[in-house]
């Protein structure tokens, strides 16, 4: 009998990425479900909706005691966002690739904050940082999922 070749599928990966209300403001959601489409990530979920104060506590709860807290509660509160569960080989990682380093004007041209964005709080996207991490944020927007 013919053995198995000695690779196995990737196994899948779900991150959490968000479209910041700048982003859905500056028109920009479509550039970027175009790019993760094109590097081969999947959508498992895809949600329009403006977050609470408390949601947006509990989303950017390890950054509770930096001076930019409430500044960016208020950001990420101040409009409609693009919530987006993404599934694929090492999504996590691959997604904040996309992305680019969170200051806007470090990250790499080619990167979604590298060619659209100027400033670290209005940064186009969010992605989940660790598994640890996807897994707390998924549940907080998708419990269903
Ligand atoms: N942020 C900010 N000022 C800072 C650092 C971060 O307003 O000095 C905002 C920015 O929108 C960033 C978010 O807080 O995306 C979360 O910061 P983190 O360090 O976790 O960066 P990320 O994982 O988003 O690259």
């Amino acid at each position: 009998s013919r053995t198995l070749p000695a690779v196995s599928a990737p196994t899948a990966e779900r991150s959490l990425v968000l479209v910041k209300p700048d982003g859905v403001a500056r028109g920009l959601v479509g550039q970027v479900i175009a790019r993760l489409e094109a590097k081969g990530l999947r959508l498992v979920a895809a949600e329009l909706r403006t977050l609470t104060t408390e949601v947006a506590e509990e989303h950017y709860g390890e950054h509770r005691e930096r001076p930019f807290f409430g500044s960016l509660v208020e950001f990420i509160t101040g409009g409609p966002l693009l919530a987006l569960v993404v599934e694929g080989p090492r999504a996590i990682e691959a997604f904040r690739a996309l992305a680019g380093a969170t200051d806007p004007v470090k990250a790499a041209p080619g990167t979604i904050r590298g060619d659209f964005a100027l400033e670290v709080q209005a940064n186009i996207v969010h992605g989940s940082d660790s598994p640890e991490s996807a897994a707390r944020e998924i549940a907080l927007f998708f419990p269903a999922l």
